[in-house]
C-alpha cells in the first residue's frame, strides 16, 4: 500500500487529493496545525480512511517528524496562504507559509529520505500567479515570470526551490503550475464561490446584491476535482518535471457573472451587482491563460469539466447548502 502525505488537508486540493489518493488505494495522511483545528473534523467525516498528522509548514522540526512518522512515498505540498488579496496585507506571513513552507518540507524529505536515491515523490503546488503581469499568451512552462503579489513571489520562489532541490539532490520532485481552480469546496472569499454563493443567497432572498472589485479580470479556470488528477500522475512519472495544468479558455469576471446569474434564472446581473474599490488589489493580474499541451502529451491529462458545467455545479451545490442553513435558522 502507497503512503501519501499531503500538506493543506484541509484546503479546497486537499480535500479532493485526499479522496482521489484514498480511491486509489493509498493510505492518506495530512497534515494539520494542532489539535484544535476546526476544519479537521470536517476532513474526516468526508474521508474516514485519512489519517491526520501534526505539523507547521512555518516549523521544520515539525515536518522531520512528520515525515520519519509517516514514512510516505508521495508528499503533495498543497498547503499555502492561498489568497491573493490577503498576501498584501500580510507579505511577510505569505513569504514564511507559501515560501519558505516549501524549502521546509524539501529539506524534511532530504534530511528524513538522505540524498542518494531518495525514493520519496515530491509535488509541489506552484501557480499560474507566477506568471503575474504576463509576457505572452496563452503562458506555457517556458514563460517568464513576472509576479504581481506577495503570494505570486512566493509562489516563485517555492518553484525554483522545488528545482533546485531536483537538480541538486537528485529529489522526484515536480511542479504543476496550476491556473485556478474551483468547485463547491472552494473558500467564499475568491470570486467564483463568491459569486455563486451571493446568487444562491440572492434567489432564497437572503440578500439583495453582490460587492466585488475588478470585473475585466481574466482567468483560465478549471474544476479542481480534475487538477488532482494531473498532480498525482506528475509523480507516477519516470523522470519529474514541470507542467502547466489549465484549460485553455478564458473568461473575465462579467462573464462569469453573466453565466453564473443565467443558472439561476436572472438575464441582468448588472441589477445585482455593485463595486467597491475596497476588494480591488494594489495590482492585479489582467489576464490569464494557459496553454497545457505539455500535460495533454506527457500525461494524457486532459479536463473533464467545462466553464459552464463548472459554474452551474457551484451555483446548485450553494443553492443546496444555502436552502438546509436557512431551514436551520428558521
Ligand atoms: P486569484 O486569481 O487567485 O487572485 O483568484 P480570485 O478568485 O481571488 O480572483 C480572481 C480575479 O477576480 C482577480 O483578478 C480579482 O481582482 C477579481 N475580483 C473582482 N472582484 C473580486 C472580489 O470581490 N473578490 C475576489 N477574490 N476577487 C475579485
Amino acid at each position: 500500500m502507497k503512503r501519501a502525505l499531503i500538506t493543506g488537508i484541509t484546503g479546497q486540493d486537499g480535500r479532493h487529493m485526499s479522496e482521489f489518493l484514498t480511491g486509489k488505494g493509498y493510505q492518506v495522511f495530512g497534515l494539520v496545525r494542532g489539535q484544535a483545528n476546526p476544519k479537521a473534523k470536517l476532513v474526516l467525516d468526508e474521508n474516514p480512511a485519512l489519517e491526520l498528522v501534526e505539523g507547521d509548514l512555518r516549523d521544520l522540526s515539525s515536518l522531520i517528524a512528520a515525515v520519519e512518522q509517516v514514512q510516505p512515498d508521495e508528499v503533495y505540498n498543497l498547503g499555502a496562504m492561498s489568497f491573493v488579496a490577503l498576501s498584501f496585507r500580510q507579505p511577510e506571513l505569505t513569504a514564511d507559509i507559501t515560501g519558505l513552507g516549501v524549502l521546509r518540507m524539501l529539506e524534511a524529505i532530504r534530511i528524513v529520505g538522505g540524498t542518494e536515491h531518495n525514493p520519496v515523490r515530491f509535488y509541489q503546488a506552484s501557480s499560474s500567479e507566477m506568471f503575474g503581469k504576463v509576457r505572452e499568451t496563452p503562458q506555457h512552462e517556458g514563460t517568464a515570470f513576472h509576479p504581481r503579489s506577495p503570494y505570486g513571489v512566493a509562489k516563485v520562489f517555492g518553484h525554483h526551490m522545488t528545482i533546485n532541490y531536483r537538480e541538486s539532490y537528485n529529489l522526484h520532485a515536480s511542479s504543476g503550475i496550476c491556473f485556478n481552480h474551483e468547485g463547491p469546496r472552494r473558500g467564499l472569499e475568491f470570486v467564483t464561490r463568491k459569486i455563486t454563493n451571493g446568487i444562491a443567497r440572492i434567489k432564497l432572498g437572503l440578500q439583495d446584491s453582490i460587492t466585488l472589485g475588478n470585473l475585466d479580470a481574466a482567468r483560465d479556470w478549471g474544476f479542481a476535482g480534475d487538477f488532482v488528477e494531473a498532480m498525482w500522475s506528475m509523480l507516477q512519472q519516470d523522470e519529474p518535471d514541470d507542467f502547466v495544468i489549465a484549460t485553455g479558455e478564458t473568461h473575465t469576471v462579467k462573464e462569469l457573472l453573466d453565466v453564473a446569474f443565467q443558472c439561476a434564472g436572472y438575464d441582468d446581473w448588472e441589477r445585482f451587482v455593485r463595486q467597491d474599490p475596497r476588494f480591488e488589489r494594489p495590482a492585479d493580474v489582467e489576464l490569464l491563460m494557459g496553454d497545457a499541451s505539455k500535460a495533454n502529451a506527457k500525461l494524457g491529462w486532459k479536463p473533464k469539466v467545462a466553464f459552464d458545467e463548472l459554474v452551474s455545479m457551484m451555483y446548485e451545490s450553494d443553492l443546496i447548502e444555502e436552502t438546509k442553513k436557512a431551514e436551520l435558522e428558521r
